[in-house]
């Protein structure tokens, strides 16, 4: 055996598991397909600062995320809310929104959600046992576990351990090559699980001065005409340079033939008559859309789900699966399915069960 636990995706869930696996001293490898740890936690690095192109927000009442954050040092603030929000109707026109900002209460982490997956990746670096570009094609029981076929871009090899904990997409899994094949029920209970904002393209644009706080604005807006049809206040916690930004609220496919200068266009000229003249000039705009991306979306995730879908995977590996195949990303949890917190928490109880059935 190569390692005790093989943990497919270095997301969130993967990179917690490998954590809880470490304290508990249970050998993994981590293999992650894109060069990077985090999946969908992405922050984009500009000058010097982090901004979120992924998740941003947190809340309070999610004690697995509080409890990780504050063991790994990490400070989390209050999403900016202060000021007026406001409302763009479908004429255009522009009027305040009467009530609360929708992300009142919202939690943000300090130095961006990114900080969480690369405090986790720091401490777990010293064992050696992070394998970015590494593609998971295919899963293959043996007599006395599992053994997976890896291709990293120059060969295609095998490990073998005694189990895999899938920290993949459930549509993802689904699709993985397996021997014996999954039972059809299991294979479909994953399919049935839609990948939790992957139908989704955020937009960020930063700016020398956060001009809307000085025109007593919150930051916030919502809009009936789009591109982005929600707009939140993406500043760090402490100085600039300060963000806005926004989810496109066209489909995946009409992002895709209007492509993405044209985007950024439609963009700038929307926050003009959202925020005024001050909002030209952005110092940058970037735009991240989840659903071209092969490691997160599926082509089943390209229309986004009406809301919050049901999450949670009551059924688990049965005969020749039960004890070596583990599903384990956000979207396995049926508490905070979708959420960073689903992904913690999954991952723990995983680490946990597991070494139970040692
Ligand atoms: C735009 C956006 C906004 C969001 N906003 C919020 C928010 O405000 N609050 C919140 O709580 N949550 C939010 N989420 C959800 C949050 O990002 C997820 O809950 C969390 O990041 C999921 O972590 P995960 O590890 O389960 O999955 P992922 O992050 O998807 O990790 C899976 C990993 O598996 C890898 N992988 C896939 N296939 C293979 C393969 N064959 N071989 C090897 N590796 C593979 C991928 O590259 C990836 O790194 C948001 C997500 C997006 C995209």
């Amino acid at each position: 055996m190569d390692t005790e636990v093989l943990i497919v995706g270095g997301g969130l869930s993967g990179l917690t598991a490998a954590w809880q696996l470490s304290k508990l001293g249970i050998p993994y490898r981590i293999v992650e397909a894109r060069p990077r740890m985090g999946g969908r936690i992405l922050s984009l690095t500009k000058h010097g600062t982090d901004y979120d192109l992924g998740p941003s927000w947190i809340w309070q009442g999610q004690p697995h995320v509080a409890e990780l954050l504050n063991v790994l040092g990490l400070s989390k603030f209050s999403q900016p809310v202060e000021g007026t929000t406001l409302y763009q109707l479908q004429s255009g026109q522009i009027q305040p929104h009467q009530g609360l900002s929708p992300m009142a209460g919202a939690l943000r982490i300090q130095g961006g959600s990114a900080a969480l997956t690369n405090a986790l990746s720091n401490s777990l670096m010293s064992n050696n046992n992070l394998y970015p570009e590494h593609v998971v094609t295919k899963i293959m029981t043996t007599n006395h576990g599992v053994q997976l076929q890896i291709n990293n871009g120059d060969k295609t090899f095998e490990w073998q351990a005694k189990a895999a904990a899938l920290a993949i997409p459930p549509r993802l899994a689904a699709k993985l090559n397996y021997s014996p094949g999954l039972p059809n029920p299991l294979k479909q209970a994953l399919q049935k699980l839609p990948t939790w904002m992957a139908a989704h393209a955020k937009v960020v644009t930063l700016f020398d001065k956060p001009f809307w706080k000085e025109q007593g604005l919150s930051g916030t807006a919502l809009s009936q005409v789009g591109p982005l049809v929600e707009i939140h206040d993406a500043s760090p916690n402490d100085g600039g340079p300060y963000a806005l930004f926004g989810f496109v609220g066209y489909p995946a496919n009409a992002r895709s033939q209007i492509g993405e200068a044209e985007l950024v266009n439609k963009v700038k000229q929307q926050l003009v008559s959202i925020f005024g003249s001050a909002a030209d000039n952005p110092i940058d705009v970037v735009i991240q859309d989840w659903s071209t991306e092969p490691f997160t979306a599926d082509e089943e995730d390209l229309n986004a789900p009406a809301g919050h879908p049901e999450y949670g995977l009551a059924m688990q590996a049965q005969n020749e699966w039960a004890d070596r195949l583990y599903f384990i990303s956000t979207e396995t949890n049926q508490d905070h399915g979708g959420l960073i917190e689903g992904a913690i928490d999954r991952a723990t109880q995983f680490a946990h069960e597991f070494n139970k059935s040692r």
